[in-house]
């Protein structure tokens, strides 16, 4: 097995609290103020390097480099696939723990159709234990911090793929740019991080995202869901359903024997009736086991009657999966099922299969490998993925 990069022992500054900055700061003869400024800085996209905070003096910056990384990620390493159309970045942290995270553009004639989505991860693994997904099968590592989750976006900033000219240029106020918490990990099962997260995310002097651009996706967390209503009530929320019957979500998602349909449900439900704002049911389509004709008429009874949106996702296998995803026209009588019933339903693109885009499997096939160089430039070929 090929040695792992050393770790990094110097803190990272985008995770460093504005107290402790400030200690620092006035120990060297700072005023205090300089700790928002210098905060402020690192999470706007625009500056890459301490060297780029031109508002500090000179040997502010020397020191702060000398004190301190830039970022959380020590490396990255970026494939492309679907013409220039989807990246997926494995990232280095660290302490050698590796997460993902994956840039999505969705073209439109009409320029403000365009959409671009930035899947980031919540936790280095997941102990949910989904048996359809990579990262579930390989376990938890650890809880992320909101220093680790917002350089996620900032590293797409500082690549290529957001610059790609004028209709790709990210405007979070547009609707240009979304940010989904579908990534590796549960996300409410690392609450502080992920809603400290979200506010920084959307802090105006920073990146400034819309908190209706940004979506916390849940495989079914309750107590987590209670304090989004409560916390983040313009963020949107998603729930992983993936089945429609107890039975069978006890196997799909395990967290299911805690949470069961019934309560998740009405969880989503007092989401929606308290903040006005639709739930989506994410639904993994899997061949033979979840595509019946019988689950589709659950799942409309679930879906019925309140602000939800069911997403209909053709399963993209992981390696040596003893399932499949839907053929085309299971999912289309699936979908026309559910429409038959009045739930408003789309059924979801699978993008950069090629490059392994599915939640933890880029990672579980880079697993014990030093990274490959990062990729430094975006093309609108897809890259070669031969990276094992
Ligand atoms: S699907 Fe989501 S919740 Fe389930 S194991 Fe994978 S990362 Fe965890």
């Amino acid at each position: 097995m090929t040695e792992l990069p050393l770790v990094e022992q110097r803190p990272a500054i985008s995770d460093v609290a504005q107290e402790e900055l400030a200690a620092w700061l006035v120990a060297r003869g700072e005023p205090v103020y300089r700790a928002s400024q210098v905060l402020g800085g690192v999470h706007r996209p625009a500056a890459a390097c301490f060297a780029d905070l031109t508002d500090l003096p000179a040997t502010l910056r020397t020191a702060l480099d000398g004190g301190f990384r830039y970022s959380t990620i020590v490396t990255s390493h970026v494939l492309e696939a679907d013409g220039g159309l989807t990246a997926k970045a494995v990232h280095q942290l660290h302490d050698g723990q590796r997460i993902e995270s994956v840039l999505m553009r969705t073209p439109s004639r009409r320029r403000h159709a365009a959409r671009t989505t930035i899947c980031i991860s919540s936790q280095a693994g997941c102990a949910v234990g989904c048996p359809f997904c990579a990262t579930g099968q390989a376990g938890f590592g650890r809880q992320l911090t909101a220093g680790e989750i917002v350089d996620q976006v900032l590293h797409w900033h500082r690549t290529p793929w957001l610059a790609l000219g004028p209709d790709w240029r990210p405007d979070a106020r547009d609707g240009h740019y979304n940010i989904v918490f579908m990534g590796m990990g549960e996300p409410l099962n690392n609450v502080e991080p992920v809603f400290a997260a979200v506010r920084l995310l959307n802090d105006p002097d920073r990146l400034g995202v819309g908190a209706r651009h940004i979506t916390v996706s849940t495989s079914g967390v309750v107590p987590g869901v209670e304090r989004m209503i409560e916390e983040l009530p313009q963020v949107n929320l998603a729930i992983s359903l993936h089945a429609a019957q107890d039975q069978l979500r006890d196997e799909l998602v395990p967290i299911n024997r805690k949470w069961p349909i019934a309560e998740v449900v009405a969880a989503g439900r007092r989401f929606a009736d308290a903040t006005r704002r639709r739930v989506s049911l994410e639904y993994v389509m899997i061949a033979e086991l979840n595509d019946t004709p019988e689950l589709a008429a659950r799942l409309a009874g679930l879906a019925s009657g309140w602000l939800s949106h069911v997403n209909l996702i053709p399963l993209n296998p992981t390696p040596g999966s003893r399932w499949t995803g839907s053929a085309p026209t299971r999912i289309r009588a699936f979908r026309d099922a559910l429409r038959g019933a009045g739930v408003p339903v789309t059924v979801r693109d699978t993008r950069g299969r090629e490059i392994e885009a599915a939640c933890g499997q880029l990672h579980a096939q880079l697993a014990g490998r030093r990274l490959p160089e990062p990729a430094t430039k975006a093309t609108t070929e897809p890259v070669a993925v031969g990276v094992a």
